[in-house]
């Protein structure tokens, strides 16, 4: 009898369960709608050009070593992403009111940005969308916050925000609560407020005392434009909110597996930042001790040169702009192919992920008519 035999299997991690099933697949027709990653028209991951430039020039550089990096991270690289999201010359960034700590992609971010709130602030309810990426129950649940809860996101009749339940719910959250905010290309929706809407939730979240915590995941990857989809955070730094940022690089430089990501505090008092930064550096310290070094290197290498920073955004662009096409091409095909309903959807929303508002066997039935009818 083993000591560990009282351990139960859990379900799968159904995306990346779906993603092992397609590897396994032998089609060779097969497509895989799962995971949250760029391909390219030939259905192959994308390496940035301009990132395959620095790591080569990296390679050749004999002043890099493998040395610790400092707890919180490469600054350079946590002042280029907080300059990223808020704007290079905004006045927050510039006092400093606003800093980024390196983390673990935007999932790590996500994670000392729980274990914060929870130990530091005392926090225990947060709020994330219905729907929303599933992995911000689990990570809010193991980082001690005993009541992860929603608020109405989605209105499957009409096929888009459900703008009126969203308020109420928030209205209705107890003071304090975390509300976690998707900052643009909303997964797995592709449904953002307008700018209307976002002044109106912010104006709840004020009203009700409540925490705003941005998740952004595809800034540049919805629109192309990176300003652009920072326009919601920038909204709420300059209104005044005390906020935290969770930013991933995975999708917008293409480095999924390099964990690139920086957790932004903005604060309204200079006496909290050193306070703040020694509680922080403890919480990562007992977790992964100091941030992986590739990544952040290779963001902050495009971030803080000019020219680079073009490149990228071209590059960004490219990738906006195909998963822009492939929608107007699903749309198109849906349509030429007389499926019953409405398709508007598929390209009024954005970013990688769509909600068809189709049912399980309703997609059942979809398929076969494509798959027959092509
Ligand atoms: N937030 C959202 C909404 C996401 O979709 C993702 C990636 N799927 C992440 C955070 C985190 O991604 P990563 O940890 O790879 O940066």
């Amino acid at each position: 009898m083993s000591r560990f035999s009282k351990i139960g299997t859990l379900p799968p991690i159904e995306v990346f369960a779906l993603n092992k099933a397609y590897l396994d697949d032998p089609h060779l027709d097969k497509v895989n709608l799962g995971i949250g990653a760029y391909r390219t028209d030939d259905g192959k991951p994308w390496v940035l050009p301009v990132v395959r430039k620095i790591e080569q020039l990296m390679a050749n550089d004999e002043g890099l070593n493998h040395e610790y990096l400092p707890m919180l991270g490469l600054d350079s690289f946590c002042l280029a992403a907080t300059k990223m999201v808020l704007r290079h010359d905004n006045p927050l960034v510039l006092s400093g009111l606003a800093f980024g700590v390196q983390c673990l992609s935007g999932t790590g971010a996500l994670r000392v940005a729980a274990e914060f709130l929870c130990r530091q602030l005392g926090y225990t309810s947060v709020y994330s969308s219905e729907p929303s990426w599933e992995n911000h129950h689990l990570i809010f649940k193991m980082s001690g916050f005993p009541n992860t809860r929603t608020y109405r996101y989605w209105d499957k009749v009409n096929r888009c925000l459900d703008f009126d339940g969203m308020l109420e719910d928030l209205n209705n959250a107890p003071e304090n609560s975390v509300i976690i905010l998707h900052g643009c290309a909303h997964n797995p929706t592709g449904v953002d407020p307008t700018e209307e809407q976002w002044k109106k939730i912010a104006d709840v979240i004020k009203k009700k005392s409540l925490f705003p915590l941005f998740d952004v995941a595809y800034q540049g990857f919805a629109s192309g434009d990176p300003d652009k989809d920072a326009w919601a955070v920038r909204y709420f730094a300059s209104a005044g909110f005390e906020l935290l940022v969770a930013q991933s690089f995975a999708k917008n430089f293409g480095l999924y597996n390099e964990r690139a990501g920086n957790l932004v505090f903005v604060v309204n008092s200079q006496e909290c930042i050193a306070p703040i930064k020694s509680q922080v550096s403890i919480i990562i310290r007992a977790m992964y001790s100091n941030p992986p070094n590739h990544g952040a290197r290779i963001v902050a290498s495009i971030l803080n040169n000019a020219d680079l920073t073009e490149e990228w955004k071209q590059c960004l662009k490219t990738m906006a702009d195909r998963v822009r096409d492939m929608r107007i091409l699903l749309r198109n095909k849906l349509e030429s192919l007389g499926t019953p309903g409405n398709w508007q959807h598929i390209t009024s929303q954005i970013g990688m992920f769509s909600y068809t508002g189709l049912s399980r066997k309703s997609y059942c039935k979809l398929f076969i008519a494509i798959v027959t009818k092509l």
